[in-house]
């Protein structure tokens, strides 16, 4: 060990959950497209923000467990806005807890 207490998370991923095997449960989710363009109106910023698409997705990382939501979730939310807080997320977030606690799957070495 390196002696850091903190990897660094793969991209994308949002949230993590320590399963009991050692392994973890990542919470992740994708830009289906990139936030157009903020609107400008007149001297103010639209107070409505782009949406953009994202698809919120959680994934064991135990070796021998392929657990993950049974399927990505697809949504809209607000540029900027936080996928977590969302109910997917929420979901999500309740899932990866869920199966955190009872998988024993450990992770694969790294050497
Ligand atoms: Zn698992």
């Amino acid at each position: 060990m390196s002696g850091q207490t903190e990897t660094a998370w793969p991209e994308g991923v949002i949230a993590r959950f320590l399963t009991v095997g050692g392994a973890a449960v990542d919470l992740s989710f994708d830009d289906e497209r990139a936030p157009d363009v903020p609107v400008h109106q007149g001297t103010a910023w639209a107070s409505t923000k782009p949406m953009i698409t994202i698809t919120v997705m959680a994934r064991c990382t135990g070796r021998g467990c392929r657990a993950g939501t049974s399927e990505a979730t697809v949504m809209e939310i607000p540029w900027g806005g936080r996928p977590l807080e969302t109910e997917p997320g929420i979901e999500a977030t309740r899932w990866g807890q869920a199966h955190a606690e009872k998988c024993r799957a450990m992770p694969r070495p790294t050497n």
